[in-house]
């Protein structure tokens, strides 16, 4: 089948101020990113804070323009920004957040606030807006009394099946998911992830699912790409990562969490700093936190190889054990 989303070697960095004498930094956030998303399934991003995940997703919107690269949206590359022709496709593409409170406006009620991307893209008559509203609101398992609502009158969760809604009015094939359920509670974590799973089915919705609990992504991904600042270090079938991830980073990030089925259940712990995205080391990035690091890791960048089951990996010590395995077969 075709891919609904493909991302082909995608970069942006950006030029920060650090320190006290707010020296001018380049940081890499996505550098060199590729990935494809098949039309009805979920592609999870996973990785520590600022390893460019969100920026990820929104170059996978055209939200930002990477630097270097292109993005495919339904086999064709992107329009650029301030067409009309882009303006028409941002409609088939969302986006949800963490906090629902930051996209919505806490003096306009519910249904307003869902009925207002056809307002603004004046889609279809107006005497059926509010209605049309009503019904996905009501597939998103809310109510008329919700829709009379201000925000602060709903929980957590209830808001954000509201912005769900409000994305959904406009019947995109794609929705960039950034940690939509990070913020609430696991209960309610697991009605919001079993709704989203639901509407997919129905509406055959493409998902880009950014998260750093592998438990949902299990539950939700069909494949996965580990970032690492900036890079994917390892990316294929979420079930394979999971129960036998290959890259040392995905391991210690999988043995975080236990895995029914995986071999070892042993927690790894990383030493060393968390990542700086404005302080990449050379070579391989993780070098200084891998506890197989190489002399070569110090100072070459590891290629990205495709193994026989199908997954990428970059690093020299699973490509090594890969030519090892090769040879003695
Ligand atoms: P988190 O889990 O904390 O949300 P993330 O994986 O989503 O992290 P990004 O938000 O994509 O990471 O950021 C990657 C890096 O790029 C970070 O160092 C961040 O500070 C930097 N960055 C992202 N957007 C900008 C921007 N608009 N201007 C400057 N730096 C940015
Ligand atoms: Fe560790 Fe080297 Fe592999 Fe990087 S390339 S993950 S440092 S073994
Ligand atoms: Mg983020």
């Amino acid at each position: 089948t075709a891919n609904i989303l493909e991302l082909h070697g995608v970069s942006r960095s950006y030029v920060t101020r650090r320190g006290l004498l707010g020296k001018k930094v380049p940081v890499h956030a996505v550098d060199g990113v590729s990935l494809s998303l098949q039309p009805g399934k979920t592609l999870a991003l996973v990785g520590e804070s600022g390893s460019g995940k969100s920026t990820t997703g929104r170059i996978a919107l055209g939200l930002e323009r990477p630097q270097n690269g292109h993005v495919r949206f339904q086999g064709a590359a992107l329009p650029p920004a301030d067409t009309p022709a882009w303006r028409h496709l941002r409609a088939r593409m969302q986006m949800i957040y963490q906090d629902p409170l930051a996209v919505l406006d806490r003096r306009l009620f519910i249904l307003d606030q869902v009925r207002e991307p056809l307002d603004i893209h004046d889609i279809g008559p107006v005497s059926n807006r509010n209605d049309k509203a009503l019904a996905i609101l009501q597939a998103v398992g809310l109510n008329a009394r919700h829709a009379a609502s201000l925000p602060h009158q709903l929980s957590g969760g209830q808001r954000q099946r509201a912005v769900l809604a409000r994305a959904l009015i406009m019947q995109p094939a794609l929705l960039v998911c950034d940690e939509p359920v990070s913020a609430l509670d696991v209960s309610i974590q697991a009605q919001i992830v079993n709704l989203l799973m639901d509407l997919q089915q129905e509406l055959h919705l493409s998902l880009l699912f950014i998260s750093h609990d592998l438990k949902v992504v299990r539950q939700i991904s069909q494949t996965m790409a580990v970032m690492y600042l900036g890079r994917i270090v390892e990316y294929g079938e979420t079930g394979r990562l999971l129960s036998d991830p290959l890259h040392p980073y995905t391991r210690a990030l999988v043995s975080a969490v236990p895995v029914a089925g995986r071999r070892t259940n042993q927690r790894i712990l990383l030493k060393g700093e968390p990542p700086n995205p404005a302080a990449r080391p050379t070579g391989c990035a993780f070098h200084p936190r891998c506890p197989i690091a190489r002399g070569e890791c110090r100072s070459i960048s590891p290629p990205f190889s495709t193994l026989p089951d199908g997954r990428s990996v970059a690093c020299h010590a699973v490509e090594a054990d890969t030519r090892t395995k090769e040879a003695g077969a």
